[in-house]
């Protein structure tokens, strides 16, 4: 058996049209045109490389972006005076500082986090966007686990009904696609470094979710016959390539669908942060 290829391309591809459609409405309806800061500290060549991307699939959409350039040097305060200033500035709906900070900086990650105003947290790590989706409101959804969602829903796999596993229990992927699962009637196990014999968990998934952030985690006997599997993962390999946190080659023989690492998820990751841009920029002009 051959799963189902999940091209993350193909799905970004809608998501980014209804994007351009949703950018153009608001700006004929209010002369608004949907704006995204992205705040970059350092010289992090990733970084560099992820925020370059952003402002390019911006221009594409019909969407304003800025990008503010802080030295390595920077401190806490001049970030948070930076932040201060792009809360104020009513043409910028979505406020994204990139992570990960410089490391003088991390200890107050959570603190810069804070600092950003909830209605223009494109990123929907701010503990007030965190709440809202605990209570089942998903107003400013992470990327990452919304991008997977709206793919599952778009290449209409049921969710419903199911039984969802998700490895990893982070902030930013693992917690909020487990809640989104949740909120669409699947039944959701959460494993994590502690569980026991995950394997076995694994093996109970009808849509199987990889968000650990080790290479080929994820083996063919840790996956059901026609199983769902979602690969969040992006590892560097020691030869310089991306591989996921499943073991591609294997996997696609056992599940029914699966996401490639390039191509997949990542590339639904920064559809998101745009659809969540123009809505921001939507709620408020409301
Ligand atoms: P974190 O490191 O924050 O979380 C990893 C999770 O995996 C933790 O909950 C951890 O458990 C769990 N874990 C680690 N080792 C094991 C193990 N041996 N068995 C079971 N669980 C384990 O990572 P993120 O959630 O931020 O990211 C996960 C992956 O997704 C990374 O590869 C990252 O690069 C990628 N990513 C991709 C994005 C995209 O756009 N495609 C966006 C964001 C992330 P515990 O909590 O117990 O420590």
């Amino acid at each position: 058996m051959s799963a189902r290829i999940l091209s993350g391309k193909e799905f970004a591809l809608q998501i980014k049209e209804e994007v351009r459609r949703d950018a153009g409405a608001l700006l004929e309806k209010t002369g608004v045109v949907p704006g995204l800061t992205v705040v970059l500290v350092g010289e992090d060549a990733a970084s560099q490389v992820y925020v370059n991307n952003k402002h390019k699939a911006c221009l594409e959409l019909g969407i304003r972006s800025d990008i503010v350039r802080l030295p390595e040097t920077a401190s806490k305060e001049e970030l948070l005076t930076v932040i201060a200033g792009l809360n104020q500035d009513r043409a910028v709906h979505g406020i994204l500082v990139q992570l990960p900070l410089p490391k003088a900086l991390r200890t107050v990650e959570q603190e810069v986090l804070l600092a950003i105003d909830p209605a223009k947290d494109v990123d929907g790590f701010h503990p007030l966007n965190a709440g809202r989706l605990a209570v089942g409101d998903e107003h400013l959804v992470p990327c990452t686990p919304a991008g997977c969602v709206k793919m599952l829903e778009m290449a209409g796999l049921e969710i419903k009904g199911k039984h969802a596993v998700v490895i990893g229990r982070s902030n930013i992927v693992g917690k909020p696609m487990a809640q989104l699962l949740l909120a669409r009637d699947a039944t959701v196990t959460i494993c994590h470094s502690r569980t026991k014999d995950l394997a076995a968990m694994a093996r109970q998934a009808d849509i199987l979710v990889a968000a650990v952030g080790k290479a080929h985690f994820v083996t063919a006997d840790m996956v059901k016959e026609g199983a769902v599997v979602i690969d969040v993962g992006i590892n560097r390999l020691p030869n310089g390539k991306l591989a996921g946190d499943v073991d591609f080659e294997q996997v696609q023989h056992v599940a029914g669908a699966i996401t490639p690492v390039p191509g997949g998820v990542g590339l639904l990751t920064i559809a998101m942060l745009l659809a969540n841009t123009v809505k921001a920029a939507q709620l408020a002009v409301r």
